[in-house]
């Protein structure tokens, strides 16, 4: 078996360089200062450059809270000193199970900031997986919104290392309950303004996020306080999210799932306002607070936006101030971008990233060369695809063989990654997630074209080959949710005794609406090639993951039984 160090060698694109230790060469040593990349100094610099700008907040069975970044810096600091209070020390986990609030917000920075790691636990994840992470991560202390009290209360019993449960609530709303939880307001009152924060080494560990194991067991990134700034300014750039301190920003993308693509910190380092939704993903609950708090920016899986895109068709309402909504997680519909667009003047900024990639990769944005085509094929362009290269992620595309793919749009391969936010090793891993010249193999099929522009085409284990020609789930999955009535579409290889494996299609369509088979096979049929259309359809609910994606993995098990 080929090693992975030579893996993907064999053809170097002329751009690539290799960095391995032996490759780097020392110059001059430039006399320039080199303080630490520290987190704590975004919320600082918010403070300090934009003290009174809102962070708004809902909150789990308590009004909304109305803070601002000088008031959320007193509060870190509070956080941080109840932390050590509670023996949190350097180097130490603190876990979370929360929703996207000002309290988490404050966490973010707070842990940190004293040298500590938080780490995000998906609460949307089966049992065994919440106990797994805990239990692999070994945190000391457990912070969680009052929602989860039921959960934590079950699974407390088999977590090994966690003996202090705070409620991050205040004294009115919370309720101890079995495990005895501590009150994070009360903590925060007994603590006085102003920390001293340590000077923490830049490539100390700040966030341990678990990638939610839809491809196997959970396994933890653990991200570098480096990563997190270098993220935050690579992802506040014009050719990414674009912010100024104009901006208005409410991830709807969870804080415990990748740190909701950055948005905590790069709202703060670009002095926007930040609106926390808390666990109010509802299509109605969104549009109240995007034209009272005059959102520009959001950014969230495709689910929410299809939610939210029903509610405004239903309500007839529109979308306030908003201008940008940013998506990712899964494929975006090429008909949700137009939508959005089209009927609300609202431009859709596709992401493709992962948790191991801090988590943004590319990201579709306008460039003069596509401008130049014209505004319906700049359109097209942007639309069906992931997005362009950005500064600070460098990608390849591979066959089987380790050769580079041309770069034509067409020629599809494995998708590889490395840059500076990119995953080195998985936490308490024995060896590397990457060859030695730091190439990481993220699982998807893609393409990339001349000017930068990648495309999923698959996951490995998703593509379907059929007669030794590959079709592209995704694709087919695209074309269908373009038919009127469907909702969501899922595309999975079934076993054909000619074929290898032929497309199913499954549909799940709008509520109280009827969808023929017929109608989405000839919808289908009309976009793609012949034998790629679907060979059956099957109307049924469609499974979403703990991360919002579609669960091929119990499609799979569901139809490969009923097929086989
Ligand atoms: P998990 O695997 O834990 O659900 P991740 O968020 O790390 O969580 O998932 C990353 C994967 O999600 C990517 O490798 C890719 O397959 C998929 N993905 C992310 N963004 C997109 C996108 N815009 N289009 C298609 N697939 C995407």
């Amino acid at each position: 078996m080929r090693s992975l160090v030579q893996k993907f060698r064999n053809s170097i694109h002329p751009g690539y360089t290799h960095v391995t230790e032996e490759s780097r060469t020392t110059g001059l040593p430039g006399l320039m200062q080199s303080p630490p990349l520290q987190i704590i100094d975004i919320l600082k610099y918010a403070a300090n450059a934009h003290g009174s700008v809102e962070v708004v907040s809902r909150l789990v069975d308590e009004p909304e809270a109305r803070s601002t970044y000088a008031l959320e810096l007193k509060r870190a600091e509070r956080a941080a000193s109840a932390l050590r209070a509670l023996g949190v020390k350097p180097a130490d986990r603190v876990a979370t199970l929360a929703w996207n609030t000002h309290r988490h917000f404050e966490l973010f920075y707070a842990a940190p900031g004293i040298g500590a790691v938080l780490n995000t636990v998906n609460p949307r994840l089966f049992d065994e997986q919440i106990v797994f992470i805990l239990n692999h991560a070994e945190p000391d202390v457990l912070l969680f919104d009052k929602t989860f009290l039921p959960l934590v209360e079950r699974l407390a019993p088999q977590m090994r290392t966690v003996t202090k449960f705070v409620m991050m609530s205040d004294r009115l709303a919370h309720t101890p309950g079995m495990v005895n939880a501590l009150c994070y307001e009360d903590l925060l009152a007994a603590q006085s303004d102003g920390f001293s924060w340590p000077v923490v080494d830049e490539s100390s560990g700040a966030f341990l996020c678990y990638t939610s194991g839809t491809t196997g067991d959970p396994k933890g990134v653990l991200y570098s306080h480096r990563a997190v700034v270098l993220h935050t300014m690579g992802s506040s750039l014009n050719s990414a999210f674009g912010f100024n301190a104009f901006d208005v920003v409410m991830p709807c993308s969870s804080l415990f799932h990748a740190t909701a693509w950055g948005l905590p910190f790069a709202a703060p380092m670009n002095g926007c306002k930040l609106v926390f939704p808390c666990e109010k993903m509802d299509g109605a609950s969104l549009q109240s607070l995007i034209t009272r708090e005059g959102v520009t920016f959001t950014g969230g899986v495709p689910t929410i936006w299809t939610m939210y895109l029903a509610h405004l068709e239903s309500s007839g309402e529109m979308p306030g101030k908003l201008q940008r909504v940013v998506i990712g997680g899964s494929a975006v519909p090429r008909a949700m971008a137009e939508r959005f667009k089209k009927l609300y003047g609202v431009q859709v900024l596709q992401i493709w990233g992962m948790t191991e990639t801090t988590p943004l990769g590319v990201i579709a944005t306008p460039t003069p060369t596509l401008a130049a085509l014209g505004e319906e094929a700049m359109d097209e362009a942007i639309w069906t695809r992931q997005g362009r290269l950005q500064f600070g992620i460098e990608l390849r595309i591979v066959d089987e063989d380790g050769n580079d793919a041309p770069r034509d749009g067409v020629s599809s391969g494995a998708l590889l990654v490395r840059g500076p936010w990119t995953i080195k090793r998985y936490f308490r891993a024995p060896a590397d997630a990457t060859d030695t010249d730091g190439w990481f193999d993220t699982g998807d099929i893609a393409t990339l074209d001349e000017y930068g522009f990648m495309r999923i085409t698959d996951r490995k284990k998703d593509v379907i080959k059929s007669g030794g020609e590959w079709i592209s789930s995704i694709d087919i999955e695209n074309v269908a949710v373009s038919c009127p009535g469907v909702r969501i579409a899922a595309v999975i290889g079934i076993a054909h005794p000619k074929w290898e494996e032929r497309p199913l299609l499954i549909v799940e369509p709008h509520q109280g609406v009827t969808v023929e088979a017929a109608d989405v096979l000839a919808h289908i049929a009309a976009q793609v090639a012949k034998w790629q259309v679907p060979d059956e359809v099957v109307f049924d609910t469609v499974p979403l993951t703990a991360t919002g994606k579609i669960d091929k993995k119990a499609l799979r098990q569901i139809y490969a039984l009923r097929y086989s």
